[in-house]
């Protein structure tokens, strides 16, 4: 009997080992899913960000014939800052391993100012081997540099939002022809994930993933979107699933990701009309998923709702049919952008005393995601899928929360919320908040003031009561037995 339970602890043991040792090994596969074409999940093991080296076709110059080099992108790009410098800013957000810089082109009728709006980025290039994008996002900064003077769209992406293009994320790949970067690394594999413990060593991510996550703690961005080849489709989160099977996995903003897709592929000319995605959008995981990616990231970590848009299913198609297809995306591209500020909730959080800008964040009962208001104008922008009704709720620390209800139609809506303090100081006084002054990370003393004076001051106040009243009770009854004495 002894021995036989012996037994079964040491099988119990041997499956938990196996079971824990195994996990991670798989941890960026969906092996039960279907792969997008050219690719294949062969020696994972001890292999993972060399997931997709052995099976490149060979890119001839001939197939290349047309495309920018890395350095006519760099010529493109400053020309466009020296034709457009009015509403454009360029700036490099780093450099990748082979030392190319990763440029940026911002448009705005204010570039590099903060305003009280929405950011909107576009990545190309993400993928070595899918050039398509690149070029697309620099007819794109052409077209609105040519157009915003005439053109309602145009006009208001320059006068609304901060745009911010990144034609070549992976210029390293791109020379060399291949998906990976030049340490042949996937660059959408290669951010920290939700369900898998990978990624998570900073020194060990590649520089062009560290500039990306860099650049979304400086900009504030409301949403965004990476351009890819080989398929025709827009993504959206998650990603990867909690079991790594192929199956729809939905995140708090199903339904916004849901609409924002749409709004890119019933803009496109074609996406919608897919035989393989009704509607031509997809959940990322229900295609196939991916851990590591850098989608779900943008979500999680920036609070940056980002498309995955799948635009060519030919990776490198002819240059001569790059006008074409950028007029097949053009309207996408635009009409993703413009809604920023066409759709949504937007508006400001103010202080009751002085109205001074309060950097708090926004929450919609039922979504559990929270969405940050601005660094200096505490401006929130809140995408949302229109047609609904929605209790949107303002929250600073120190202040009284505040929830409006509201029905949301097609067209943007404008909501701003003054909140008051949750305690009125003497003049003296000065009680510091949890807004921007003193978001710094260094707040452990301001939290046990907040804590003692914040929320829970009622529930001191009632302790307070209940002690008092029991002292009292104590006092009338010792007052009952002197008297007791006095008349025996
Ligand atoms: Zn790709």
């Amino acid at each position: 009997m002894i021995t036989r339970m012996k037994l079964l602890f040491a099988l119990l043991i041997v499956s938990l080992t196996l079971s824990s040792s195994l996990r991670p090994t798989f941890a960026r596969g969906g092996q039960h899913a279907p792969l997008p074409s050219g690719f294949e999940y062969s020696s994972y093991v001890g292999s993972a960000r060399h997931l997709f080296e052995e099976n490149r076709s060979y890119i001839s110059d001939e197939v290349a014939q047309g495309y920018m080099t890395n350095s006519d992108l760099e010529k493109a790009v400053k020309a466009f800052g020296q034709r457009c410098s009015n509403i454009s800013r360029i700036y490099s957000i780093g450099k990748s391993v082979n030392g190319v810089p990763l440029w940026v082109i911002e448009i705005s009728d204010k570039p590099g100012e903060e305003e009280a709006e929405p950011a909107f980025k576009y990545i190309g290039n993400v993928h070595g081997d899918e050039p398509v994008g690149r070029e697309l996002l620099l007819f794109l900064a052409n077209w609105i540099c040519d157009n915003y003077l005439e053109d309602p769209l145009a006009r208001t992406i320059v006068e609304n939002v901060h745009l911010h293009i990144l034609p070549s994320m992976n210029p390293d790949g791109f020379s060399l022809r291949r998906r990976g970067n030049a340490n042949n690394v996937d660059l959408n594999r290669d951010f920290p994930d939700q369900f898998f413990l990978i990624n998570e060593d900073a020194d060990a991510r590649q520089p062009e993933t560290t500039a990306i996550m860099s650049w979304l703690r400086e900009i504030h961005f409301t949403a965004s979107a990476s351009l890819h080849g080989g398929a025709l489709v827009a993504n959206y989160p998650w990603d990867g699933t909690l079991d790594k099977r192929r199956t729809y996995f939905r995140c708090p903003d199903d339904e916004t990701f849901r609409f924002m897709a749409s709004t890119y592929s019933r803009s496109h000319y074609n996406m919608s009309l897919s035989k393989e995605f009704k509607g031509g959008i997809t959940n990322g995981a229900y295609w196939y998923p991916i851990y590591g990616g850098m989608q779900d990231w943008n979500y999680i970590h920036g609070g940056c709702f980002e498309l995955t848009l799948e635009i060519s299913d030919n990776k490198w198609p002819s240059a001569n049919e790059l006008p074409t297809l950028w007029e097949y995306n053009k309207m996408s591209m635009l009409n993703l952008v413009a809604s920023l500020v066409k759709t949504g909730v937007h508006g400001r959080i103010f202080s009751s005393e002085g109205g001074r800008p309060l950097r708090g964040s926004i929450t919609i009962k039922g979504i559990n995601h929270t969405v940050k208001a601005g660094r200096t104008f505490a401006d929130y922008h809140r995408l949302l899928a229109p047609g609904g009704r929605y209790e949107v709720m303002a929250n600073v620390a120190g202040y009284k929360s505040r929830n409006t209800c509201i029905w949301l139609e097609e067209a943007a809506m404008t909501l701003d919320f003054v909140l008051d303090p949750e305690v009125t100081l003497n003049k003296g006084g000065s009680l510091p908040r949890s807004d921007c002054e003193c978001d710094c990370g260094n707040t452990s003393k301001l939290e046990f003031v907040d804590f003692i004076w914040g929320s829970h001051l009622g529930v001191f106040v009632i302790l307070i009561a209940v002690v008092g009243f029991l002292y009292l009770l104590l006092l009338r009854r010792r007052n009952i037995n002197l008297s007791k004495h006095r008349h025996p």
